[in-house]
């Protein structure tokens, strides 16, 4: 059983108790991850405080320089963080690609990222500058479902603006992050980025932690709200991306059959488990019946198995409680009328395998339209007014993402600008990038992450007054 390592202080770091990591296609332990002691967290933190103060003064273009290493590291080790995450997330080992390729390419976004100089005040006798500091230490928190890449949306851009890096990824995910950890710490000074592992009494011993000023955490609304709270004693800074519940509105003017692709895949990647999957699709009455067909015609289409399998579309999902509640929801949605088109049932043998489900005829209200399933089983409504469409895909606290599909673009523009959430997209959902400053409206979350927004939340503001006589 291969047994991954935590880096603190630029070493490897064992420790004397493991957690197990299961694949998920197959429900057994194939490798351990270091269970992270309470002396070995004060280790990495006093390390990245003392990294910290020498990093914040380092050349920015040394540090520039440090991104684009990184995101070579990831390209020259893209075969082995596949498979690792693969094997330990479930996806396909396609997808596992992408990620790797993706978080390279946020690294190598923010070596390159401008960073405006702002002149707030200018005459004959003073300059008055809005300079940026870095923050400190930062603890980066991530979840299950993208353990690569949305630990790169964190600690590149930390690390552009000076601060050092505490990443605590999911223990159903360690494996990805530890790799990470050791990669790149052949590239970064020691000190700048320790990656710690460990069951759920680790993250609320970072977040209480009097060492980091922020916290960047990705993960569900109920831990965010905890999050927040617990940073709240400290007053560290917190950027929090939540959980979401994206509609998909799709427009009477639209033909079915030209999105219908666009749309399963949107719902269906990675399994349903991304956070900004569309997980609810408003279509016209009048085509209600057809949309239905094509998205159950998709779903009995794609090819589930272990994502190590080349011809795998849909792997498993991550783990037996997320699949528990993917099973909950359209139970409850069926005992309650609505009708399961197709799937519906976990898959019997190993691993975490549930069948694509589309459910239809269901109530607003039901768990699978009202909450997130983050899976692979999508409701399909049917609307009567574009207005109706519209107020119900608000009707929900969340407020990550949400699209609208139409072909007269400017009438899709102008539905999508009533969505009331982070990113609205049109004809197209789950566009992402570097540039793009990404974030959560409602209780998906608190600030933002990506871009220049992204960037200037890892600082602090210092209003420089600079006499010139
Ligand atoms: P969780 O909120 O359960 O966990 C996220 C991370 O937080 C894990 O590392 C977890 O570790 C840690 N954690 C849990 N409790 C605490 C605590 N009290 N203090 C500090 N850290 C804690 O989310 P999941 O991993 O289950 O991921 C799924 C959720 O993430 C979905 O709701 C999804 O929508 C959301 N998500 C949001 C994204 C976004 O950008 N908006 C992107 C991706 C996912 P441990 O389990 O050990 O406690």
């Amino acid at each position: 059983m291969t047994e991954y390592l935590m880096t603190i202080d630029g070493e490897q770091a064992a420790s004397n108790g493991t957690l197990d990591v299961v694949n998920p296609a197959t429900g057994e332990v194939f490798a351990t991850a270091p269970e992270c002691t309470a002396e070995l967290l004060e280790a990495a933190m006093t390390s990245a405080e003392s990294a910290q103060r020498t990093w914040a003064v380092t050349e920015e273009s040394v540090r520039r320089q440090a991104l684009r290493a990184c995101a070579g590291a990831l390209i020259e080790s893209a075969a082995e963080f596949a498979n690792v995450l693969t094997t330990e997330q479930g996806k396909p080992l396609k997808d596992a690609e992408n990620e790797v390729r993706a978080a390279a390419g946020w690294f190598a976004y923010f070596a390159e990222m401008e960073i405006p100089q702002e002149v707030v005040h200018e005459d004959d006798d003073l300059r008055v500058e809005l300079s940026r500091r870095p923050l400190g230490v930062v603890a980066a928190i991530t979840p299950w479902n993208y353990p690569l890449l949305l630990a790169a949306w964190k600690i590149a851009p930390a690390l552009l603006a000076g601060n050092t890096v505490i990443l605590k990824p999911s223990p159903y995910t360690p494996l990805t992050a530890l790799l990470l950890g050791t990669r790149l710490s052949a590239v970064l000074p020691k000190g700048t980025l320790n990656v710690v592992t460990g069951s759920d009494v680790l993250g609320p011993l970072i977040t209480e932690h009097a060492i980091p000023r922020k916290i960047s955490f990705t993960g569900s609304t109920a831990t965010g709200r905890r999050v927040a709270a617990s940073a709240a004693k400290t007053l560290k800074h917190v950027t929090l991306e939540l959980g979401g519940n994206d509609a998909a509105i799709v427009l009477d003017d639209v033909d079915p059959e030209a999105v219908i692709d666009q749309l399963f895949w949107a719902s269906f990647a990675n399994n349903g488990q991304t956070c900004v999957a569309i997980k609810r699709v408003y279509v016209p009455e009048s085509r209600h019946e057809q949309y239905v067909d094509l998205f159950a015609n998709r779903a009995n289409a794609a090819v589930v198995g272990d994502g190590s399998a080349p011809e795998t579309q849909l792997g498993p999902l991550n783990n037996q409680m997320q699949r528990d509640i993917v099973s909950r929801m359209v139970e409850s949605a069926r005992e309650d009328g609505a009708q399961v088109v197709t799937g519906g049932s976990a898959i019997d043998g190993p691993g975490y395998f549930y069948a694509p489900t589309i459910v239809t005829n269901v109530k607003d209200d039901a768990d699978i339209v009202a909450n997130e399933q983050f899976g692979p089983a999508l409701p399909i409504l049917s609307y009567g007014t574009v207005d109706e469409a519209l107020q119900r895909a608000n009707g929900t606290p969340f407020g990550l993402g949400g699209s609208v599909w139409g072909t007269d673009l400017g009438a899709a523009q102008k539905v999508a600008a009533g969505l009331e959430c982070g990113s609205a997209w049109v004809n197209t959902h789950m566009a992402l990038s570097p540039k793009y400053p990404f974030s959560g409206a409602k209780t998906s979350g608190l600030g933002v992450e990506n871009g220049l927004l992204g960037y200037l939340s890892f600082t602090e503001a210092q209003t420089r007054h600079l006499p010139k006589n």
